[in-house]
């Protein structure tokens, strides 16, 4: 597989659309696998840091408002 901008050989492919980057082209992105609701009634989230995103496309879902949460 090959860098979606240079054509270099990819070093991983982007966690959301799956295009090929490569060392120069890729970049990071936390991202928040789950939410949920903890002791005392304290919303809590478990984030993945560092996720390899290939920084063109658009993740898609973003991070949800959750205002009925608690
Ligand atoms: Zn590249
Ligand atoms: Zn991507």
């Amino acid at each position: 597989m090959l860098c979606h901008k240079c054509d270099k050989p990819a070093r991983g492919v982007c966690k959301f659309c799956g295009r090929g980057v490569c060392e120069d082209h890729n970049s990071k992105m936390p991202i928040i696998l789950s939410v949920y609701v903890g002791e005392h009634h304290t919303p809590k989230t478990i984030v993945v840091a560092d996720v390899l995103w290939c920084g063109t496309c658009k993740p898609q879902p973003e991070p949800i408002p959750m205002p009925e949460i608690y």
